[in-house]
């Protein structure tokens, strides 16, 4: 089974993406995730991308659509994956549909955008394996450590306020036009959200599955 994972950043696509990806053994493609990595990396990829992330702008599309490319190319991906942060335009959402990828089903995660900013204050991330907690929702079991592999969390560089405000703005404009898209298309089912992490898995179980 194909699944895009469609939301607002924050909206707790990631959180969901890992509950799916076990629930159906499949795996979770998030291209927030490699880039991180290409930029850590100092890759070619990673160089062009850098200054958009930092600001809270959409990478180029022609980048993200190489790297997404190559990925589901990959052999993990032969009997289905679920996409975390891609398509996030219209072109991107295009691209994909002429690489001939059937997508199965679009599960929107909403979550108001006061929540979304409230949320993001809080949220930290394991610098060395990527693992993503909140102080108040998900807090890691020592302050400041990672419970899976010891790195230490930090305030992701775009999760200060001004550039929350930036990409709430980028969503708005340039991602959330895909619900259309993918509505026409049959494919969208929306989550609400909720604030325990348990209930809205329950609801994106039962969308999967309906
Ligand atoms: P994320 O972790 O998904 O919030 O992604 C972090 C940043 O990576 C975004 O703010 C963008 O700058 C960039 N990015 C990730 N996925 C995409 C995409 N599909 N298209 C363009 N930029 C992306």
């Amino acid at each position: 089974m194909n699944l895009i994972l469609l939301g607002a950043p924050g909206a707790g696509k990631g959180t969901q993406a890992e509950v799916i990806c076990k629930a159906l053994n499949i795996p979770t493609i998030s291209t927030g995730n490699m880039l991180r990595e290409a930029v850590k990396n100092g890759t070619k990829s990673g160089l062009e991308a850098k200054s958009f992330m930092d600001s809270g702008k959409l990478v180029p599309d022609e980048v993200v659509i190489g790297i997404l490319k190559d990925r589901i190319a990959e052999d993990d991906c032969k009997n289905g994956f679920i996409l975390d942060g891609f398509p996030r335009t219209v072109p991107q959402a295009e691209a994909l549909d002429n690489m001939g990828v059937t997508i199965d089903k679009v599960i929107e995660i909403y979550v108001p955008d006061e929540k979304i900013k409230q949320r993001l204050s809080g949220r930290r991330v394991c610098e060395r394996c990527g693992n993503s907690y909140h102080v108040d929702f998900k807090p890691t079991k020592v302050e400041g450590v990672c419970d899976a592999c010891g790195g230490k969390t930090v305030i992701r560089k775009d999760d200060e306020p001004e550039t929350v405000n930036n990409r709430l703005a980028v969503y708005h404009e340039q991602t959330a036009p895909l619900k259309g898209y993918y509505e026409k298309q049959g494919k969208l089912v929306t989550v609400e959200g909720q604030e325990e992490v348990s209930e809205t898995s329950k609801l994106t179980l039962a969308a999967i599955e309906a």
